[in-house]
């Protein structure tokens, strides 16, 4: 599962962190520019629209006082002022008015800062004139974003006539009568462009007589067009920082995302095939069967594995071999759909998610599918062996689909592998289905290997002795020692249930230490108890051949049991002779200076050779029970029996012939000279207390 994780990990790094920082990026940039604009209008209230609302509420004042007759006709103070006005009473009308009423209608409630009351706001709907009063800026609310942007500001503010003749000029303003000498003048010098004002006229409304009037002034609201321009080229720099940042956090993310799909393109590609790896296989195969299109289909999960790889390599070249690796690789593709899938998983195993109808549909399928890949090279013949897991579709009920979600193609494809390894001791093509007798047999393994270590110390094995007669004479002459063991689990258990495993797991190596030690044990009591003893054959694994001092160990295990050497036999098989030649002559030799007697066991079986008899310095030689099953065809068999006799015979080497069943068998090889025979003719193998029998 380590490549699941590697994969998430490359799938997260690439556009995820690029999209949080981008958004994060947006969120700040967003409250950053709202809080500009607040932050502008707040100003602009706070210090513009509150200095006018004080002069109107003063006016107000007047007005109320005068109203009330306390000081007279004050109407013509509130004139003098100059300012415009109206005042109304609550259904609009009218009552007093001075200059043009120029007020609109409809007033808004403003809040104007914290020290003020709540003012309303009336638009002036004739907007006229340029009025900068003695350089102090003031400023009107409400309207002024929207009048900023009209035709009409373009008119109001100064620009157009500094336009005209941007030098020196002057503008004077008639607010009130121009005649009147006391009068101030109004009127303003405009030196340059920084002083440009944007002035925005609006009317103030201020309560008075307790609510029932509404004082109205008009006011001028104007704003330093460098000051104003300058908080919204702010914000707009800060709007093109935060779009350029942005759009670099996108550009970087597609960046990460095309890298992102590279490196997953890295990770799952096969290069001598160009196609998909074991990697690609693992997690996607792990989504297709545990996916909604999955858990409805039939999904067979494949190991396909091109036998002879390793020697079209050997023969030709890697390189070609890879060549017929992708050839065929393309071949499999072409043959199976476009939802199924297919990696190139190792140097000649290819792995497949396909889906199917019925068994026989896609064994069908798979025939073909090996005969079409035989013949990739027309000048060769090869060889596909396939192991196959069938998934089946879920049949809708809620156990079934959990049990598909929770299928691991490891699993599956593991299943598929060890179907295939059934026949991966030969080479012809062939398809194993993955079975419940394979489970069996998967569980039986577990089982043994669980048990192993504690059926060594409590002596479940037991040795059983099969003996060996001379044909001539009929008398004992020596006997096998074979393993059995009496399981209080499983019961009695022949050596071909467990010895294989033994043999692959590496426990072998302490049966065969097992063995000597209780054949030499059982060989020095009897001979203390006066049996006539013969020498008693041991059998020590291949694998064993290996360690440097097997010779000294075997001696110090005899040794230590009191045993003379001379009853005690080593068979060995030749397949260890093909390990390491020198190690084993060297092994053969000691054993043999020792006093011990080695023979070669199962001689003619399998892949041995005659040659390898040059080189071993062996005292006995095993016929393999090959020799004696079934007739052979005009009297061949025993030709080559009768021929190995001869042979041992001039090599110095006894012959035991293993296997022999019939009176007939033991006659003829009475007649060729062989030795001894170890048959069910003569006896099975038997505990020890039958055997103790056939000593007497
Ligand atoms: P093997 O060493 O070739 O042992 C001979 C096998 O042939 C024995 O099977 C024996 O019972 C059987 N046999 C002998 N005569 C006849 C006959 O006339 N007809 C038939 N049909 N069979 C006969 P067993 O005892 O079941 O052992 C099977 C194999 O297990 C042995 O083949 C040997 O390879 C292995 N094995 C048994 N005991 C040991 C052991 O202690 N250590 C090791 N390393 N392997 C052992
Ligand atoms: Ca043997
Ligand atoms: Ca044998």
């Amino acid at each position: 599962m380590t490549n699941q994780k590697i994969y998430k990990k490359i799938k997260k790094s690439g556009l995820g962190g690029a999209l949080i920082l981008s958004l994060f990026f947006t969120i700040i940039m967003a409250a950053l520019i709202i809080f500009s604009i607040l932050t502008i209008g707040a100003y602009i209230v706070d210090t513009k629209l509150s200095s006018e609302y004080e002069k109107i509420s003063y006016l107000a004042h007047l007005y109320e006082e005068g109203q009330s007759g306390k000081y007279g006709d004050v109407f013509g103070l509130i004139n003098e002022d100059g300012h415009d006005y109206v005042v109304r009473d609550k259904s609009g009308k009218v009552l007093y008015s001075q200059g043009e009423n120029t007020c609109d209608e409809h007033g808004e409630e403003v809040k104007l800062s914290m020290k003020y009351a709540n003012v309303r706001v009336y638009k002036d709907t004739e907007l006229g004139f340029i009025y900068p009063e003695n350089g102090d800026t003031q400023i009107a609310y409400g309207e002024i974003w929207k009048w900023f942007n009209s035709d009409e500001s373009r008119k109001q503010t100064n620009l157009d006539a500094l336009e005209d003749d941007d030098s020196e000029m002057q503008m004077t303003s008639h607010i009130y009568d121009p005649d009147d000498e006391d009068n101030l003048d109004y009127s303003v010098t405009i030196d340059n462009l920084d002083e440009k004002y944007l002035n925005i006229p609006v009317w103030l409304g201020v309560e008075v007589n307790d609510g029932s009037e509404e004082f109205i002034g008009r006011a001028l609201v104007s704003v330093d067009v460098n000051e104003l321009g300058f908080m919204i080229i702010l914000v707009l720099v800060l709007v093109i920082v935060f779009m350029f940042l942005n759009f670099a956090f996108i550009i970087s993310a597609i960046i990460g995302l095309v890298r992102q799909r590279r490196l997953v393109k890295f990770f799952f590609a096969d290069t001598t095939t160009n196609g998909h790896n074991r990697m690609w296989y693992q997690i996607k195969g792990n989504e297709l069967i545990k996916s909604r299109y999955g858990r409805k289909n039939n999904l067979a999960i494949i190991n396909l594995v091109f036998v002879n790889y390793r020697n079209y390599c050997v023969c030709h070249s890697l390189a070609e071999g890879e060549k017929a690796l992708k050839e065929v690789y393309s071949q499999i593709k072409s043959r199976i759909n476009k939802k199924d899938m297919c990696a190139h998983v190792s140097d000649s195993n290819f792995a497949l998610v396909v889906k199917y109808g019925t068994v026989e549909e896609i064994r069908e399928r798979l025939e073909s599918m090996i005969s079409a890949l035989e013949v990739v090279d027309p000048e060769h013949k090869f060889s596909f062996q396939a192991g196959v897991s069938l998934l089946e579709a879920a049949d809708g009920s809620r156990e079934s689909i959990r049990e598909r979600k929770n299928a691991e193609i490891d699993n599956e494809y593991n299943n598929a592998c060890s179907a295939r390894s059934r026949i991966s001791d030969t080479d012809e093509s062939g398809i194993v289905f993955f079975d419940d007798k394979l489970v069996e047999e998967q569980k039986w393994i577990d089982a043994v290997q669980e048990k192993q270590a504690l059926a060594v110390a409590n002596e479940e094995f037991l040795v059983y002795y099969q003996p060996k007669y001379d044909p001539r004479t009929d008398k004992l002459c020596g006997a096998e020692a074979l393993i059995r063991w009496e399981s209080p689990d499983y019961g009695f258990i022949t050596p071909y249930k467990f010895i294989p495993i033994f043999e692959k797991n590496g426990f072998i190596t302490e049966i065969d230490h097992y063995m000597i030690t209780h054949v030499a044990r059982d060989q020095k009591k009897w001979l203390d108890e006066g049996y006539v003893c013969v020498p008693v054959s041991v059998n020590v694994s291949r694998a064993h051949f290996i360690e440097n001092d097997l010779a000294e160990q075997i001696r110090d295990m005899v040794d230590a049991e009191g045993c003379p050497h001379e009853y005690i036999e080593i068979e060995l098989t030749e397949s260890a002779f093909f390990d390491d030649k020198k190690a084993m002559i060297n092994t053969i030799n000691k054993l043999k200076s020792y006093g011990f007697t080695v023979s070669m066991d199962d001689c003619g079986a399998g892949y041995s050779s005659l040659n390898s008899l040059k080189d071993m310095p062996l005292d006995v030689l095993k016929l393999d029970a090959d020799f004696f099953r079934g007739d052979s065809e005009n009297g061949r068999g025993e030709i080559v029996v009768s021929e190995a006799i001869k042979l041992a015979k001039s090599l110095n080497m006894k012959t035991v012939a293993e296997g022999v069943e019939s009176q007939e068998q033991v006659e003829f090889l009475a007649r060729e000279g062989c030795d001894m025979i170890q048959g069910y003719y003569y006896a099975k193998p038997m505990p020890i207390s039958e055997y103790e029998e056939r000593m007497k």
